[in-house]
């Protein structure tokens, strides 16, 4: 790494004696590490929390260290490094040989936020002593606290808030908010900037669109070095301000604009045959699952073998799926092939996911090449089934194609889907409005 400009004018320094001087301390370093450590180094000389004045403007920055001193100490020296191993030779810049307990270090070199790393040698008549290492950070960063978020419609509210960098005063006024949606977008991609901020949080209105967008903010502090960041925190409101429609209706315009609420379970679940089941018990409303049954035995008949693999989801299972994709493949992603809890038709009771050993059993665009996936497309209707989402209309369900996921409406409401030529979310849609 690169050295302060101090550090480097110390090493160059004429006196390298001292270097030959430390070569007792570092053998008594490399003894220590052999034998274990003799006498406790911290209760020789403990050391204090550091103070660090930054002045906004100031060319230097003035850290004081103080420490209890070792008992009988001839000569004390004070060793700094912001080396992330710790005290590698040539890395640390050095003050001796100091008589008290403390020392005031003013030096230019000095990185504001980053890790410091500083420890106290005592020559005694037994020899050196070295206590343990202390950690600070200069005029450090504001630390981030948890966010507060409220959903209280109709607009989410978020509180930021943060505990200021320790100033002169003990906090520092004039800071700046960053805000947006891109992860490090805080150059050209800034959704906002505040301030200057002289407190400790700040609220505002995510509105009611974007509330379910992932924001990304800092706090800048205006240090001698120029701004420094806080670490970049997240939030997202993560509020469903959408419809919520009635629960056990099989015509329900369910879509990313309507929900179910998250208590709703349909009234007459009854298990599928294991026959027809994949992946463990299966789950439909009574009349969708007679229906499917009907469906699946006439399939048979044509030579045809279709499992259900997936169908009545609770709102809490739903929420884990689509959790589950966000964390596999990332939130737009997710938002494409999974609804969020409340969203998903297959809380109805009335979806299936269907597939066949010819699609290897699973639920993927193949299946609908396959000899059971094209019946289904052809067939379905005729027992009040429909494909939720079909190719190439994407961006108006606002899903993938799905070939897999039927959803049951009944035959007469079928018919008219395949005779309008609408795909299902239009049709229902268009039906519960009119
Ligand atoms: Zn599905």
């Amino acid at each position: 790494m690169e050295l302060p400009p101090q550090a480097r004018s110390l090493w160059r320094d004429p006196n390298r004696l001292r270097l030959i001087a430390l070569l007792p301390f570092f053998w008594f370093l490399f003894t220590m590490c052999l034998s274990g450590p003799t006498r406790s180094a911290s209760e020789e000389a403990g050391l204090h929390l550091p103070s660090s004045e930054c002045l906004p403007g100031a060319s230097r920055v003035t850290v004081n260290f103080s420490w209890t001193p070792v008992e009988g100490a001839i000569v004390q020296w004070l060793d700094l490094t912001v080396h992330d191993n710790g005290f590698v030779p040539g890395t640390f810049m050095y003050a001796g040989a100091l008589p008290g307990n403390s020392h005031g270090w003013a030096w230019e070199g000095i990185e504001v936020g980053k890790l410091h790393l500083w420890r106290v040698n005592a020559q005694t008549e037994g020899g050196w002593i070295t206590s343990e290492t202390g950690a600070f950070v200069p005029c450090g960063a504001p630390a981030l606290l948890e966010p507060s978020v409220s959903c209280e419609g109709p607009h989410a509210k978020v509180t930021l808030r943060w505990a200021p960098s320790s100033g002169p005063d003990g906090g520092v006024a004039d800071q700046w908010l960053d805000l947006s949606v891109v992860e490090d977008g805080f150059g050209s991609a800034l959704t906002r900037s505040e301030g200057p901020l002289d407190g400790e949080q700040w609220s505002f209105d995510l509105g009611h669109v974007l509330s379910n967008v992932e924001y990304h903010y800092r706090i800048n502090t205006p240090t001698v070095w120029g701004w420094t960041p806080s670490p970049v925190g997240a939030l997202q409101a993560d509020c469903d301000f959408t419809a919520v429609l009635p629960c056990g209706d099989v015509l329900a315009p369910l879509d990313k604009q309507h929900r179910l609420a998250a208590d709703c379970e349909p009234p007459d679940l009854v298990q599928l045959p294991a026959s027809i089941s994949y992946g463990g018990p299966q789950r439909l409303r009574a009349e969708a699952a007679d229906a499917l049954m009907r469906m699946l035995r006439e399939a048979s008949a044509a030579g045809l073998t279709i499992y259900a693999r997936s169908t009545y989801r609770s709102y809490q299972e739903q929420d884990f799926t689509f959790n589950y994709f966000v964390d596999q493949l990332g939130r737009a992603r997710a938002e494409r092939i999974s609804a969020r809890p409340g969203h998903s038709e297959h809380q109805l009771g009335t979806a299936a996911d269907l597939t066949a050993a010819s699609a290897g059993f699973q639920l993927s665009e193949a299946f609908g090449s396959t000899a059971e996936g094209r019946w289904l497309a052809d067939n379905a209707f005729r027992f009040g089934f429909v494909v939720s989402y079909p190719r190439g209309k994407e961006h108006v369900t606002g899903y993938a194609f799905e070939p897999w996921h039927l959803r049951y409406i009944g035959e007469a409401a079928a018919f008219d889907v395949v005779a309008t030529g609408l795909t299902l979310h239009e049709y229902l849609l268009l039906r519960w409005y009119q």
